[in-house]
């Protein structure tokens, strides 16, 4: 896409709780886009994406990882774990060449991957990359309300800051590398933030659970442990009008069949073909 080379990244696939992905939307409408199993989970993986820009390599979300314990791991049908680093490794890329890590916020199944286990000790996926997180999201994901504190796990991220040094604090959007923009959008989290790299006219924007999966593709279906709402509706209505309006390609966070794709100008999804 223009000077962005684009690789569309599934960093794991596993099972999320229907009436968590789909808020106050009755099961009926939703089941029948989601088909849910005997537990009421639908099948969802973490999408992302690898880019190169200008020479330098982004990761844009991490997954889950592997540091899920076995029980929880099978909690959530838990599969591929390894999907990012095995994605690196089948572009030539090792995980000491990334030069940027984004994640849209710093919840467990988007934050995971950011540090794994090697031998019982914690280390940094990305040991040379910039991390670039809101002060807004670092904050609240330390000192999380009693609702929240189930979606963050300390050892997911609290790394990159000690004796590393590695997280660059933004407050709202930031051009954080030549194309490389971010935006400050909340909503979800205090923190959430997309990513819209730009090449020319072209632009793509990762959205984070902002549109976790196609059906959410409709403005009032949102997630149920949204922190705001209300917040949620206006920055999708938004996105949606600008990557309507200017053919952006958007990239669905828990999408698990053709997350990258359009919206064409009656509104439908068109999936991108090369990036399935
Ligand atoms: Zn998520």
């Amino acid at each position: 896409m223009g000077d962005l080379e684009l690789h569309l990244l599934v960093a794991g696939h596993w099972k999320a709780d229907g009436g968590l992905m789909f808020g106050v939307v009755p099961k009926v409408m939703w089941e029948k886009l989601k088909p849910a199993d005997g537990n009421n989970m639908i099948d969802v993986a973490c999408v992302g994406l690898i880019a190169r820009i200008g020479g330098k390599v982004i990761v844009c979300e991490t997954g889950i990882g592997t540091k899920l314990s076995e029980k929880r791991a099978l909690q959530v049908a838990l599969r591929e774990p390894e999907g990012l680093l095995h994605s690196l490794q089948r572009l030539g890329i090792r995980p000491d060449e990334v030069d940027a890590v984004v994640t849209t916020h710093l919840h467990w199944d988007h934050a995971g991957g950011l540090t794994r286990l090697r031998d019982g000790k914690l280390e940094l996926t990305f040991p040379k990359a910039r991390h670039f997180v809101q002060r807004s999201e670092w904050d609240f994901a330390l000192h999380p309300d009693v609702r929240s504190a189930s979606g963050y796990v300390a050892d997911d991220f609290t790394p990159l800051e000690d004796g590393n040094h590695l997280v660059e604090f933004l407050d709202g959007d930031a051009e954080v590398l030549p194309g490389v923009h971010i935006r400050h959008v909340g909503g979800h989290t205090p923190g959430s933030q997309v990513l819209v790299l730009r090449s020319g006219e072209l632009a793509c924007a990762v959205t984070g659970d902002l549109v976790c999966t196609a059906p959410h593709l409709r403005v009032p279906w949102t997630m149920s442990d949204d922190i705001e709402p209300l917040r949620v509706l206006q920055e999708k209505a938004r996105l949606f009008d600008e990557a309507q309006q200017h053919r952006w390609l958007l990239v669905l966070s828990h999408e698990t069949d053709q997350p990258a794709g359009y919206i064409e100008a009656d509104g439908h999804w068109r999936p991108e073909p090369r990036l399935t």
